[in-house]
C-alpha cells in the first residue's frame, strides 16, 4: 500500500502532522483520498492527544449493547479492559443497553468514569438486535447521552481492549477499517449490491470497507449517522429486504456518502484469527473468539 498522491501533495504543502504520518509508516496508507488521516501506531503522539483532550474538558461516551447471552459471555471483559485502556484520564460514561439491567456486572470504575444502564427490548433474531441498535442509539443521542457527551464511540460487545485507545481516535466522524478486508481490492469488498436496497453501492463505488463493530464522532455526527442507517434499514424492511451485512452494510453506504473525518487502522480493531501481519504493530481492541453457537439462537 502506498499513500494517495493527491493527499501527499497537500500534506507536504501545509500539514506537518501529515508529514509525520508519512515518515512514521511509509509502508501503509496514512491518508484517504479526501485528506482524512488513517491513524496507525507511530503516526500520532498519544501524549499530545491526551493534553489537547484534557484542555477541552471532554466527556466521551462509549455505547455497547449486551442483549441475550451476549451479556454473560462478553460484557464483563469488555468493560474491565475498557477501564484499563479506553480514554484513560478522560471523563468517560459507559452506556450499556440490555433487556436485563440487573444482570450488568457491577464493576469498580476509575475516577471520572460512570456507567449507565438503559433498558431495551429483546428482538427475536440476532440480526434485528444488531440493526435495532441504530434506532436505539439515535434516540439515546437525542436524550441524556446526547446532553452528557461531547464525543461518542459505539462498539460491539464481542471484543476486548488490549492496548491504549485514547483521544487520538477522536474526530468529527470516525470509521474503522475492517480487519479482514482492508487489503482487498475494491470490487471484492462485501458491500450490499442489490440495487433495490438502500445500502446498495454500485460497482466502482466505495472507498474502504468499514467495520460495524466500531464507529464514532461528535454527538451531532453520530446522530446523523444513526438517523440515516435507521431510516435506510426501515426502508429495506418495508420492501421485504435485508442488507447482506445488516447495519454494517448501511454504515458503509453512509460513509460512502459522508466521508469520515478520521479512519482507524485495523490495529484499532484486530482479529487474532487473521494471524501475524507485519503492519499490525499494536492492536488496541481484539475480537473475542466467535462462538455463535453459544450466543445466537
Ligand atoms: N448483540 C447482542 N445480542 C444479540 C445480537 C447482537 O447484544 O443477540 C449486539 C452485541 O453488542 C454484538 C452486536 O450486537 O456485539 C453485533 O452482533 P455480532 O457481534 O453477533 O455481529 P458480528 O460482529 O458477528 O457481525
Ligand atoms: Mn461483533
Amino acid at each position: 500500500m502506498g499513500t494517495c498522491p493527491l493527499s501527499r501533495m497537500s500534506l507536504l504543502r501545509d500539514n506537518f502532522s501529515g508529514l509525520l504520518r508519512l515518515w512514521a509508516r511509509p509502508e501503509v496508507l496514512t491518508c484517504t483520498p479526501w485528506g482524512a488521516p488513517i491513524i496507525w501506531d507511530g503516526t500520532f503522539d498519544p501524549d499530545t492527544a491526551q493534553q489537547e483532550a484534557i484542555q477541552q474538558n471532554l466527556t466521551i461516551g462509549l455505547t455497547v449493547f449486551a442483549v441475550g447471552r451476549y451479556l454473560e459471555k462478553y460484557l464483563a471483559r469488555f468493560l474491565e479492559t475498557a477501564e484499563r485502556h479506553f480514554m484513560v484520564g478522560q471523563r468517560v460514561v459507559y452506556y450499556v443497553f440490555t433487556e436485563r439491567p440487573a444482570a450488568v456486572p457491577r464493576l469498580p470504575l476509575g475516577p471520572g468514569r460512570q456507567l449507565r444502564v438503559e433498558r431495551v427490548s429483546r428482538e427475536r433474531r440476532w440480526q434485528d438486535v444488531s440493526m435495532e441498535r441504530m434506532r436505539t442509539l439515535h434516540a439515546a443521542l437525542g436524550g441524556r447521552l446526547g446532553r452528557e457527551a461531547d464525543f461518542v464511540f459505539c462498539m460491539d460487545v464481542d471484543q476486548y481492549f488490549s492496548g491504549a485507545f485514547g483521544p487520538e481516535a477522536l474526530a468529527d466522524s470516525v470509521a474503522q477499517l475492517h480487519a479482514w478486508h482492508y487489503h482487498w481490492p475494491l470490487p471484492m469488498l462485501p458491500y450490499e449490491r442489490d440495487a433495490r436496497s438502500a445500502a446498495a453501492l454500485a460497482s466502482g463505488e466505495g472507498d474502504f470497507y468499514y467495520h460495524g463493530a466500531l464507529f464514532g464522532g461528535t454527538v451531532e455526527a453520530v446522530r446523523g449517522l444513526t438517523a440515516h442507517c435507521a431510516r435506510a434499514q426501515e426502508q429495506d424492511r418495508v420492501r421485504g429486504l435485508e442488507a447482506r451485512w445488516h447495519d454494517e452494510s448501511h454504515l458503509n453506504k453512509y460513509f460512502w456518502l459522508h466521508k469520515p473525518a478520521k479512519v482507524l487502522s485495523p490495529e484499532f480493531c484486530w482479529s487474532l484469527e487473521i494471524g501475524r501481519r507485519a503492519e499490525i504493530r499494536h492492536p488496541r481492541l481484539l475480537w473475542a473468539p466467535k462462538e455463535y453457537d453459544l450466543v445466537r439462537d
